[in-house]
């Protein structure tokens, strides 16, 4: 960096404090002093805002890519005190993406479940991981969308739009109906999910939970679901998010 002589205060780097180099320039056509800066510092500085503000942006886009159901009222993992929260802590910090390393939550409503794993997909944005929230009825229908002219995808280039996620968060695992080609749909779904050892973390109720063992062929179906996942229950009911 070169300044003209204006400011004595200017005549050192902000950062560093060394002071510039001064340079006389004395020719058929120019009397004049110029400063040098010694060191690289402000190119430096210059450089990591940019980098910060291109940061920020891919956060907030990630943000808005993810879908969360609601914000998590700025309230961070870290200063949270719900149960499992430690649980969460931990999948966060050991977190390495298509290792197949997710977590199943269960518990009844107004748990601290999907909160907590949208409190998971937030930090790990923050980390610059791709995350995706859906409720896993409302992944069916778009999959089933590539069926009609709206979606340009077809089935399988939805799956893999779905497998490009660090994490997927599928809320809610079993309020899904199965009916006609929705067996053969998910199982293809969560076949390629566990191939390509995606993360994922599930939300259900143990009610529902039930229900969809009913289903034939359940077993088959998702164990691989349950291969990828570690069971967390959640037994408190009292927790409310608009509370806290
Ligand atoms: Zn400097």
């Amino acid at each position: 960096m070169i300044r003209e002589e204006k400011k004595s205060e200017l005549r050192k780097c902000a950062i560093c404090g060394k002071p510039y180099i001064e340079k006389k320039v004395e020719n058929k056509f120019l009397n004049r002093t110029f400063f040098i800066a010694p060191c690289d510092c402000e190119e430096k500085l210059e450089q990591e805002k940019k980098a910060y503000s291109e940061s920020f942006k891919r956060y907030k886009k990630s943000l808005k890519d993810a879908n969360f159901p609601f914000d998590t009222n700025g309230k961070r993992l870290k200063t949270r005190t719900c149960e499992n929260v430690e649980i969460a802590r931990q999948y966060v910090e050991s977190f390495k993406p298509r290792t197949r390393q997710g977590l199943y939550f269960v518990g009844s409503v107004g748990n601290a479940k999907t909160t907590l794993a949208v409190c998971i997909g937030k930090e790990l944005i923050k980390k610059g991981y791709r995350v995706k929230f859906v409720v896993f009825s409302q992944a069916i229908r778009i999959l089933q969308s590539t069926y009609g002219t709206k979606n340009p995808l077809d089935f399988m280039e939805q799956v893999k739009d779905f497998g490009k996620y660090d994490l997927l968060i599928f809320d809610d695992f079993g309020r899904e109906a199965y009916k006609d080609r929705t067996l053969t749909d998910v199982a293809d779904f969560v076949n390629y999910l566990y191939s390509n050892k995606n993360n994922v973390i599930i939300t259900s109720n143990p009610e529902m939970v039930e229900k969809i063992k009913q289903i034939p062929d359940f077993d088959a179906m998702f164990d691989r679901f349950f291969q990828m996942t570690k069971r967390v229950d959640f037994k408190k009911s009292s927790y409310r998010r608009i509370a806290e």
